[in-house]
């Protein structure tokens, strides 16, 4: 499979030519065509197979293609990832991928100012990556609103669940849209994982690596 048979738009494939990118790796050539037709995914994969692109690619192709304008202090797309070093790494991934499309993205974590995070979402970004504690501060003090997120990535759910982050990540899906897209990736599926997978996902592909 080649990245230009996966229906992605022409300035997320020209991104991925700069990068260096010749082919898709299973995940992403296993989960691309289903996240571009908007299903909600289930991946069980580890880092290192390319799991970032399996998502930022169709959620960028997305993006790429919407009318829709995003609001002020809101986001559309919301990456929840358990460290500030995955989370950055993400953010970097979707700039990358992203260089030749409007796409703003936005990295709150812990651990930093907040200041800088809330100049940053305050005029509205198309995409927020974040760890569960520091968004939720940025909700609970006003500047943040997740009423119009349309995609939301839970990204190394198992390790989540091990930094205790199951109770604030319960209550940010509570705060979502109904009608949303819901990824899920997870390295191992222990019982907590499974159902909250359950919970958030409604009929998902499922792809193993
Ligand atoms: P990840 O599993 O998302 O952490 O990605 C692992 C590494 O693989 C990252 O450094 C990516 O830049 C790189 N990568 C992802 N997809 C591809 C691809 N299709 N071809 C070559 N490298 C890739």
């Amino acid at each position: 499979t080649q990245f230009s048979e996966l229906g992605l738009a022409e300035p997320v494939l020209r991104a991925l030519a700069q990068e260096g990118y010749d082919a898709p790796t299973p995940i992403q050539a296993q989960s691309i065509p289903s996240l571009l037709d908007g299903k909600d995914l289930l991946g069980i994969a580890q880092t290192g197979t390319g799991k970032t692109a399996a998502f930022a690619l169709p959620i960028l192709d997305r993006l790429s293609k919407s009318q829709t304008r995003t609001p002020k202090g809101a986001c559309r797309v919301l990456v929840l990832a358990p460290t500030r070093e995955l989370a950055a790494q993400i953010g970097e991934s979707f700039r990358a991928y992203g260089r030749f499309l409007n796409v703003r993205t936005a990295v709150v974590v812990g651990g930093v100012a907040p200041g800088p995070q809330i100049k940053a979402i305050t005029p509205g970004v198309e995409v927020l990556v974040a760890t569960p504690g520091r968004l939720l501060d940025h909700v609970d003090s006003g500047k943040l609103s997740l009423k119009h997120v349309e995609v939301v990535v839970l990204d190394e759910a198992d390790h989540m669940l091990d930094l205790g982050f199951l109770p604030p990540i319960k209550r940010i899906i509570k705060m979502l849209p109904r009608d949303r897209q819901n990824l899920f990736f997870s390295a191992t599926m222990p019982t907590q994982i499974g159902q909250l997978a359950g919970d958030m996902l409604s009929d998902p592909v499922k792809v193993s690596v």
